[in-house]
């Protein structure tokens, strides 16, 4: 038989490293012949120390190195901007897999103690809730776990390895960018394994948060598979008003919803709280009457309470409370003996605050080009 020539399509693709857990790790160094304890070396490599370049690895043979830049590849998203606002909120807008953008948010508080990544999960969401703008861009597709755990990895990457910087760049996660993570489960959770991982990003259960708008299945699945913490996206506690906002709501409602809460709370080995989303839309939902209905609800729930101000965009029909229309929603909640914060608004002049965080789903129009444009104005 004559000997082929490989070509483009026959080379097997090289595997990308970065999203996988520990046991894939694993699985794929004895698949190449090679100990088990190299994934830990390598999962070090990659995650403490951001390093995507084989020939660094000093505490791999040569040979391995050699046989690994021909077998395997470490490829995190590429960025396509980087900014800063002036309260110091930082956003990276990171091209994935097939040209589409997502954004990843880096929230610093506490005078510089706590240093949140908001992380996307999907390119757009599916679940088109009326007030948010990644759901008017509708869904494009789920983001891979390489492409997830991508986003922890280029703002760790972008702030230093871990042994330079002394602290870490990253100290809590949210998946409350772009997408509704219960809805790509299956990236969503290696890549949480990752964050929570001594050999990946070694956050706690507490500070590694899922946000969901109510997918009440899966919600029953993450407690038995994984142990972050909840947060619940309700923006209204009667039903006929949250199917209006979170259209999800006719399939799982408030009740089924809040039961789901009680069910993921005893699964928590410590005394752990749900955070309640609520975005307080002018003249929709912050009114004293919801503030009561919201008690009311969440009497039993262990939970707190954040509330978010709804951040304005092109053509959403809704407005911003004013200050003191969320203060006195808060006090109210106050006076029926419920505590809320009430979420500041970060990076507002970089485009990064929640429910703005509105990527560019690739198409065949001029959208990429136009999209180039603006950031660049952005960035002048
Ligand atoms: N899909 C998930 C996580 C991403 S949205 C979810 O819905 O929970 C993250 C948070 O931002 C949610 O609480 C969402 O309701 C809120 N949000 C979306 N659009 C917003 C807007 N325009 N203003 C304020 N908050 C918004
Ligand atoms: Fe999707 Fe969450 Fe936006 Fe609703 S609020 S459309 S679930 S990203």
């Amino acid at each position: 038989m004559p000997e082929q020539t490989p070509t483009a399509e026959s080379t097997p693709q090289r595997q990308n490293l970065l999203g996988m857990s520990r046991e894939q790790m694993e699985a794929f160094f004895l698949a190449i012949g090679e100990k088990k304890f190299r994934a830990s070396q390598m999962m070090k490599w990659i995650h403490h120390e951001g390093c995507d370049d084989f020939a660094a690895m000093t505490n791999l043979s040569k040979p391995l190195r050699e046989k690994l830049a021909r077998l395997a590849e470490v490829r995190g998203p590429g960025v396509v901007y980087e900014g800063a606002s002036n309260d110091g909120t930082r956003k990276w807008v990171l091209e994935v897999e097939d040209g589409s953008y997502v954004e990843t948010v880096l929230i610093p508080a506490d005078n510089g103690k706590r240093r949140t990544l908001c992380v996307s999960s999907q390119v757009g969401c599916s679940l088109d809730c009326s007030f948010c703008s990644t759901g008017k861009q509708g869904f494009q597709r789920n983001l891979t776990a390489a492409e997830i755990i991508g986003q922890v990895w280029v703002a760790q990457r972008s702030v230093g390895p871990r042994r330079d910087s002394g602290n870490r760049p990253v100290t809590n996660v949210v998946m409350m960018g772009m997408g509704e993570p219960l809805l790509n489960y299956d990236n969503v959770v290696p890549a949480m394994k990752l964050m929570l991982d001594d050999n990946g990003y070694g956050l706690s259960k507490r500070r590694v948060t899922l946000s969901t708008s109510g997918v009440v299945p899966m919600i029953d699945k993450l407690g038995d598979d994984i142990d972050v913490s909840l947060a619940i996206s309700l923006h209204a506690a009667n039903d006929e008003l949250r199917t209006e906002l979170v259209p999800l709501n006719r399939k799982y409602n408030i009740r089924c919803l809040i039961d789901a809460c009680h069910r993921y709370l005893s699964k928590c080995a410590d005394n752990r709280l749900i955070t309640i989303e609520y975005t307080l839309i002018k003249d929709v939902n912050d009114q004293q009457q919801h503030a009561e209905e919201l008690a009311t609800l969440l009497d039993e729930l262990p939970c707190k309470i954040n509330l978010i101000p709804f951040n304005p965009f092109p053509h959403s029909g809704y407005e911003k409370p004013s200050r003191n229309q969320c203060m006195r929603f808060q006090q109210w909640l106050y006076d029926l003996k419920h505590t809320a914060t009430i979420r500041t608004t970060r990076g507002d002049d970089i485009d990064a605050a929640c429910g703005q965080l509105v990527g560019q789903v690739k198409d065949r129009t001029k959208r990429h080009a136009r999209y180039i444009q603006s950031i660049q104005i952005d960035a002048d």
